[in-house]
């Protein structure tokens, strides 16, 4: 592609360095902006930049929160000894939009993944651990995707919880394997969080 402009240059690389945007689009998304008036780009690059360097997370469930503890976990009508352990906040959002579950969350961040380099280490799982040492949580769901990267997730959690009291169980999902929780539909990801099986039962059937 070539530039008259290096500043349009720039922006377009930039642009295009976001997840599912080619080049084409980042030049359509950048000649777009010019033809808005320069507050509606300020705006933008003021929420990016005030998302970047304000955020916070959950001390609680590390879910993203403006405030220290967030919304779910200081709601008191909320049951914490039910913790639903997911990936990140799009299934947080998805789990809440089916208004069926009343219990907290534990945002691990990740997934364990040998190939891309992410060990336990890398996710919040010690801090999951020592919660669940604390004698408050009497269930964890599981609910992570079920790709190979889920269930080693899901196994590890599982073996580190050996000689706790702590109940653990799976949403039983009607959505193929691979799928990621964020697409299922509020009715069937609902179901699935009323009708989860024991985690024990989801290694047999494996
Ligand atoms: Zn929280």
């Amino acid at each position: 592609m070539e530039f008259s402009s290096k500043l349009l240059e720039n922006a377009v690389y930039e642009m295009s360095q976001l997840p599912g945007i080619g080049k084409r689009t980042a030049l359509r998304l950048v000649l777009h902006m010019l033809k808005q008036p320069s507050e509606q780009t300020l705006r933008l690059t003021s929420a990016l930049q005030r998302v970047r360097n304000d955020i916070k997370f959950c001390s609680n469930c590390h879910n993203i929160s403006d405030v220290v503890l967030c919304e779910i976990c200081a709601n008191p009508k909320r049951d914490e000894s039910l913790v639903c352990v997911v990936e990140d906040i799009r299934d947080v959002m998805a789990i809440e939009n089916t208004g069926q579950y009343k219990g907290l969350y534990h945002v691990l961040g990740g997934k364990i993944s040998p190939m891309e380099g992410i060990g336990p280490q890398n996710l919040t799982i010690s801090s999951l651990l020592t919660k669940v040492k604390e004698g408050i949580i009497k269930e964890l769901i599981f609910a992570l995707s079920s790709t190979m990267e889920g269930d080693t997730t899901n196994f590890y959690i599982y073996k580190q919880l050996e000689g706790t009291e702590v109940k653990t169980s799976t949403i039983a999902r009607g959505i193929a394997v691979g799928d990621e929780l964020e697409y299922a539909d509020e009715v069937t990801l609902g179901r699935s969080i009323i009708n989860r099986i024991p985690f024990e039962n989801s290694l047999k059937s494996s």
